[in-house]
């Protein structure tokens, strides 16, 4: 049995601004009698610290928002307001409630627990109109964290064989490929404008920690974090090659930018750089229109690894004005259904990025056809970006982010994926799903929304139209 993969969270608070749902206040009516600190089981309410006969400012940050201090209190004295900034951050993709949920995380590494249970709505655009099968969730077995099997969260980053050829007296005559594991299926894809100096360093140190892959652009790749090369994909484009010789030699993955090359022009940049070393070649390229023939025909020319980039709200690019731009979703059933016609699934690995906002958008893409992720604004969210979408995108770090310690910055992003594996076997354990490679492709347990609401109401409705 392999060494179960561990994620070593630890609480990590920052002293941030932070935006919440609620605030919750004592008003000057309250009579210290500490009915609250009782029956709060997350300490929101403790005692002055300089005089434990006061009550202490109540924490915010750890209230789950059940109210059962609110309803406990015997004088009336707490209050929960909303907050007003919380409905103005994110916009319609990313919901004020994502950045709570992640900074919790990022604080304690714990899934998170909402006390009041979940009032909102069942369905929405993108992962949110599909839902997971989750019938296996009885089996005593096979639960999640804390189950007695093992369940497998590693994935391969490299082409696997569809099956073994032996000659005539036996010998193996498949070429058995390189491939790379990844204990997560999560890289991370931080994009480097918004990186002071200790970020990255600290990100670097985060996936070396983790034991996965920081995508970085070959130029960001400085002597401070080349060390960690068997964590870092340096990315560039085909004509640097020469320039980035001595990172692509000490690479185990590197990343080629091939934007709209023709296919055909890929099996001599490649072997180019297989010349200079032994890593495995990610091929990105972003999310156009027809991105399921640009897949199809790169795997064709010898991709091994392709990497889809949508933007940051999980859409497609280049959509034109006229035509709603398709969901990353939608996009990668759509190239991972594309290879599977035509029997050449196993042959790539396939990565999709964009829009990957929470853990449960992780097992969900890889339902979707991917065989892994890659996570960005997340990451810079966890350390207390703050995101507007509207009237344009503007992502706004904390003041003095250049300054908090690199070993603060590194424990949030450890926690951040403690939270998100801890969701992953949670997921893959309710589905009774023990190797995340299952996971990928099967649409089978899942519920896609749009699907079911056009087969039971489509028919109807297209009948009273007529
Ligand atoms: S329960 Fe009410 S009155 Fe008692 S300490 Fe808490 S806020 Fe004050
Ligand atoms: S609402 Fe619940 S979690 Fe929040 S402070 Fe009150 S008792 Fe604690």
């Amino acid at each position: 049995m392999p060494k179960k993969y561990h994620i070593h969270t630890k609480a990590m608070p920052l002293n941030l601004d932070y935006v919440f749902k609620y605030r919750i206040k004592r008003g000057v009516n309250c009579i210290n009698c500490g009915r609250c600190s009782k029956v709060c089981i997350y300490e929101a309410h403790k005692r002055g610290e300089t005089d434990p006969r006061k009550m202490a400012e109540p924490n915010t940050v750890v209230c789950r928002n059940c109210f059962r201090c609110i309803q406990e209190c015997p004088r009336g004295a707490l209050e929960k307001s909303l907050d007003k900034d919380f409905l103005n951050i994110g916009g319609t993709y990313w919901k004020p409630d994502m950045f709570i949920t992640l900074w919790k995380q990022a604080e304690d590494g714990k899934v998170p627990v909402t006390g009041a249970g979940y009032r909102g709505p069942f369905t929405g655009p993108g992962f949110d109109g599909m839902w997971t099968d989750m019938s296996e969730i009885v089996r005593p077995t096979r639960d999640g964290i804390h189950g007695r099997e093992y369940i497998n969260t590693s994935v391969e980053l490299g082409r696997k064989l569809n099956h073994l050829t032996f000659g005539e007296k036996g010998e193996l005559l498949s070429k058995i490929y390189d491939t790379v594991d990844v204990p997560i299926p999560i890289i991370f894809d931080v994009p480097v404008d918004y990186m002071s100096p200790n970020m990255k360093v600290a990100l670097v140190r985060a996936a070396a920690e983790l034991n996965t892959f920081i995508a970085l652009p070959a130029d960001a790749v400085t002597p401070d974090v080349e060390k960690q090369i068997g964590n870092i994909i340096p990315r560039f484009a085909q004509q640097d090659i020469e320039k980035y010789e001595g990172l692509i030699k000490k690479a185990r993955v590197v990343a080629l930018e091939y934007g709209d090359a023709p296919a055909a022009d890929l099996p001599s940049i490649q072997n180019k750089i297989k010349a200079i070393g032994k890593a495995l070649i990610i091929v990105r390229v972003p999310a156009t229109k027809n991105i399921a023939d640009t897949v199809l025909k790169l795997t064709v020319a010898g991709a091994e690894i392709v990497h889809v980039a949508a933007d940051y709200h999980g859409k497609g690019i280049n959509g034109s004005a006229d035509s709603q731009p398709r969901l990353i979703k939608d996009i990668i059933r759509d190239v991972h259904l594309k290879l599977v016609e035509n029997r050449i699934r196993d042959e790539v690995t396939l990565i999709c990025s964009g829009g990957i906002a929470m853990a449960e958008h992780v097992p969900k893409a890889m339902i979707c056809g991917a065989d892994l992720t890659a996570v960005d604004l997340p990451l810079l969210i966890a350390l207390g970006a703050r995101l507007y979408e509207e009237p344009e995108m503007m992502l706004l770090l904390p003041d003095g982010i250049g300054k908090i310690p690199g070993r603060t910055i590194k424990q949030r992003i450890v926690n951040l994926m403690g939270a998100w594996h801890s969701q992953l076997l949670e997921v893959m354990g309710a589905m009774g799903i023990r190797e995340a490679r299952r996971l990928r492709g099967e649409t089978g347990r899942a519920i896609f929304f749009d699907e079911i609401d056009q087969e039971t109401f489509g028919q109807l409705f297209k009948n009273r139209e007529a």
